[in-house]
């Protein structure tokens, strides 16, 4: 049986996307460091990076492997540094995810990809390991919330500018061996009438036509403070997934993504995907604690009432950048622990 992420394995395991990066590469442990190195040497030192999570990933037993996201700063900045269109010196203050302020960069022009973004990365990623691979790419609504725009004066005309620019850089992945393309949009937990109006149609513009497999990755962002303290105001049962689910539930893409330890996250509402790969994390990514194999094998156990164990990979609950590189790596080591338990579980039913 061959799931959907391209492996063999029943519960195939992946991290939702970054891992720390090595000190010698950027400061550890806060988001968006500053690189150490410039020119060739960076060059050089990012695939060094790349190579060693690699490494990491494949010794501690993942059966999808990422890029840790080692040669990009920010999961949606570095992506629009590349384009055409966007003033990274003229700055504005914008409230992001409807949370917190935050100075960002401004549309001024028809936005453009002139060259690609990560394709030359993610080949060297194909080249270092022989496991299907993940990419991650933002989604075009969470662009959009990250920028000021002073040129298309309209949220849904800029996502959809991006929608196609994304189409153009995931079909050269494809093609560069990338075995699943995964678009991410927190922006999804926050902006639920976009969403339906116009955020699920953008994110199919992106993924229109690709054959590989593709994901969406929506969560309650890295375990900063500004998020944890919007998760505080969330209530005892965070069901804000009740509004994208049943949407992206008849959508073409093919695995949707989530949180799922320690959240407060009831799981019932991954019943609204039923028929999708579901990518459930099981992994805090907020907590510096690591789980045991038992804690992660159990959040899985309890979401097999909603998803079938075929279309189960268990996950993240969203990236590992900030946290200390030996956390991250025993956790990626709970995470393959806790599928295995399943796995021998289900096996022996
Ligand atoms: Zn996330």
């Amino acid at each position: 049986m061959t799931t959907s992420t391209g492996t063999s394995t029943l519960l195939p395991t992946a991290t939702v996307g970054s891992l720390p990066k090595p000190s010698w590469l950027a400061e550890p442990e806060i988001l968006w460091a500053p690189w150490n190195l410039e020119g060739a040497a960076l060059v050089e030192g990012k695939q060094d990076a790349l190579r060693a999570v690699v490494h990491e990933q494949e010794r501690r037993g993942l059966d999808v492997v990422t890029d840790g996201e080692q040669t990009r700063r920010h999961f949606v900045t570095t992506f629009i540094e590349h384009l055409s269109g966007v003033d990274f010196e003229q700055r504005e203050t914008v409230r992001i995810r409807d949370r917190y302020d935050a100075s960002v960069p401004t549309v001024v022009g028809a936005v453009t990809r002139e060259q690609p973004v990560f394709v030359d990365d993610a080949r060297f990623l194909r080249s270092q390991t022989d496991r299907p691979i993940k990419w991650a790419l933002p989604g075009p609504m969470t662009m959009v919330d990250t920028l000021y725009d002073r040129h298309y004066r309209s949220r849904e005309k800029l996502a959809w500018e991006f929608a196609t620019i994304l189409n153009q850089e995931a079909r050269e992945l494809e093609a560069a061996g990338v075995d699943v393309i995964q678009f991410d949009e927190p922006a999804f937990n926050v902006f639920h009438d976009e969403v339906r109006d116009w955020g699920v149609a953008a994110l199919e513009r992106a993924v229109e036509g690709l054959r590989a497999q593709t994901a969406v990755h929506i969560c309650y962002g890295y375990g900063i403070k500004a998020n944890n303290d919007w998760k505080a105001t969330l209530g005892p049962e965070w069901r804000q997934y009740e509004h994208s689910f049943p949407l992206l539930q008849r959508s073409s893409v093919d695995i949707v993504s989530l949180e799922g330890h320690h959240s407060h996250v009831p799981l019932d509402l991954i019943e609204l995907v039923r028929g999708k790969t579901v990518m459930l994390g099981a992994v805090d990514v907020a907590s510096e604690d690591v789980e045991t194999p038992e804690e992660v094998a159990d959040t899985l156990r309890r979401a097999l009432a909603f998803v079938d164990a075929d279309r189960l990979v268990p996950s993240t609950n969203c990236g590992m950048a900030p946290l200390p590189r030996s956390v991250a790596d025993a956790k990626l080591s709970a995470l393959v622990a806790g599928a295995a338990l399943l796995r021998e579980e289900l096996a022996a039913r």
